[in-house]
């Protein structure tokens, strides 16, 4: 089983489900740390919000998340600065400060126990190959007014070449975070309603959102479901990842306090120690690949554990996920009104979501209270970048058209079921139909349409996470059909298969 340190240790939250029809101002789906923090400032305000949570608040992906809190981001500041100009890098520096300071704000305000703590930020180059990146973000650092040092060593267990340290960021428990700020949200103005998932909203004067036991009627709608349910055209602009992580019980030793971000590592890795209950854990991240287009995903896992015990004393891996993030055409996210009017949307956040998540929720708050506010430009989601965004707009939109190339007819993993082993799952085509089909440990068929039900892509089977998985845009799917995450709306259907066993 897969299943964070965060979400395994994690107090269970005990909001109701949605029974029966209601109305609000303002309704939010998706209680993560983007749909907490929302509902937390737009009730402070003096709004009336309800939040809707399919499972349970802070159990998506901020719970799958690593804890870290920078202004820094993945995609590197001197990037957006030639992407974009110096101008944007500064807003896109100072406001990642400003919402990771809101954080530490409101920790302290509730006495939230989340161990949220200030640490620096390092981004390193193992051999003078990435020198140059490190030197470039010293630069762009420099220029935002943070606490920048260059260094040659830093207290690893192995050399390194450049670092650059960036003082003044932070860690925290991001479930224990989303959890507690849940629990200090003004309940005269706001209700949270957890297993309430949205299958449709229907759009007009008013919006009105279904769950399977009630209906919400709303004013506004701010869907913080990490990348927008059903189809937009923004979904062009937004490209799934999956990344990889291990929680690593050390036997002996610590690991120094801060964030550490190998940029030379395979596909970037990312290092971190949680402290808790005298128990110290490394917690190493990194693998990234398109969702859904792996042949075999454990073999992620195991790079993390070998580069793990290479080089810390390991007693064992007590908890290894993975999760999802969504990169953007342009580097920015998209925060702001969608195309539908009345329906806001945060997405595109890339690995830097945590801080990128409350910045919305900032944003939002001024624009739904009509009050200006001073980032929401640089991040409107309906900008349109078509020079900024066309080198990976193209690059990224051939690789999902190739990927319906696997619903030609004659296009099967296996000619019959007998080839599906216990604990596999295999797409098989029938009268040119093709089938997710997953034979369960007690060699129990299971089978659905392998159609994904967002935008009629070919799922592809996940044997780490024993998942359908789409390549196209991200949804996942349970071997039961339902949906997991990303744009889908509807389970995998489950019409009777004519047997080819
Ligand atoms: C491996 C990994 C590590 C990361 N580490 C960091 C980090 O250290 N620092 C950082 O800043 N960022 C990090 N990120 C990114 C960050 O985790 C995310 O960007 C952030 O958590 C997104 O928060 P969110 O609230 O927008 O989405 P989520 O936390 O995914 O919340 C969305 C919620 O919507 C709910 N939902 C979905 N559909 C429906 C529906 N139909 N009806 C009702 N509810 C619905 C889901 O159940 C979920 O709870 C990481 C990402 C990955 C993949």
């Amino acid at each position: 089983m897969t299943t964070s340190i965060w979400k395994a240790t994690a107090q269970k939250s005990n909001f109701p489900p949605l029974q029966g029809d209601i109305t609000t101002d303002i309704a939010i789906v998706g209680g993560g740390i983007t749909g907490i923090t929302s509902a937390y400032l737009l009730a402070r305000s003096g709004r009336k919000v309800v939040v809707l949570e399919s499972g349970e608040v802070g159990g998506g992906t901020t719970g799958d998340s690593t804890g870290n809190l920078y202004s820094m981001i993945d995609k590197r500041l001197h990037h957006i600065q030639s992407k974009w100009d110096k101008e944007t890098a500064g807003k896109v520096a100072r406001s990642r400060t400003a919402a990771v300071d809101l954080i530490g704000e409101l920790v302290r305000k509730y006495s939230i126990d989340c161990d949220f703590k200030r640490v620096p930020w390092y981004l390193f180059s193992e051999t003078n190959k990435k020198d140059e990146t490190i030197e470039k973000e010293i630069k762009a650092a420099t220029d935002y007014g943070l606490q920048v040092e260059e260094l040659q060593e830093l207290p690893l267990p192995f050399s390194v070449s450049k670092a650059i340290k960036v003082e003044g960021q932070a860690q925290f428990n991001p479930a224990a975070f989303v959890k507690g700020l849940s629990q200090n949200i003004n309940s005269g103005n706001c209700s949270i309603y957890e297993q309430s998932p949205v299958h449709h909203i229907e759009k007009g004067d008013k919006l009105v959102l279904s769950t399977p036991a009630g209906k919400v009627t709303a004013n506004k709608v701010i869907m913080a479901t990490h990348t927008p349910k059903g189809i937009y055209a923004l979904q062009t602009a937004l490209y799934p990842y999956r990344e990889y992580a291990i929680a690593a019980k050390l036997r002996s030793g610590d690991f120094p306090d801060g964030i550490f971000w190998d940029t030379e590592a395979e596909n970037h890795q990312s290092m971190r120690v949680y402290r808790k209950n005298g128990e110290n854990y490394l917690l190493l991240l990194g693998g990234h690949h398109k969702v859904g287009q792996e042949d075999h995903y454990e073999k992620f896992f195991q790079r993390l554990e070998q580069k793990a015990r290479k080089y810390f004393d390991i007693d064992r891996i007590d908890y290894k996920w993975s999760a999802q993030h969504y990169k953007p055409s342009d580097g920015l996210p998209f925060i702001g009104e969608s195309a539908d009017d009345n329906i806001f949307v945060a997405t595109g956040f890339s690995t830097d979501g945590l801080t990128y998540g409350v910045l919305s929720a900032m944003i939002f708050d001024d624009l739904l209270n009509d009050r200006g506010n001073r980032w929401a430009k640089t991040y409107d989601a309906g900008r349109f970048t078509p020079i900024k965004s066309a080198k990976t707009f193209i690059k990224e939109n051939i690789n999902v058209a190739k990927q319906y190339l696997k619903d030609l007819p004659g296009k099967s993993e296996v000619d019959s079921l007998t080839e599906v082993k216990p604990g596999e799952g295999k797409v098989i085509e029938i009268d040119n139909e093709k089938w997710a089909v997953y034979r369960d440990d007690e060699g129990k068929v299971h089978s659905h349409s392998a159609v994904c039900t967002h935008m009629d892509c070919i799922v592809d089977w996940n044997d780490a996470e024993r998942t359908w998985d789409c390549p196209c845009h991200g949804s996942r799917f349970k071997t039961t059909g339902e949906v997991i995450e990303g744009p889908a709306y509807s389970p995998l259907d489950k019409r009777k298969m004519i047997s080819k066993e």
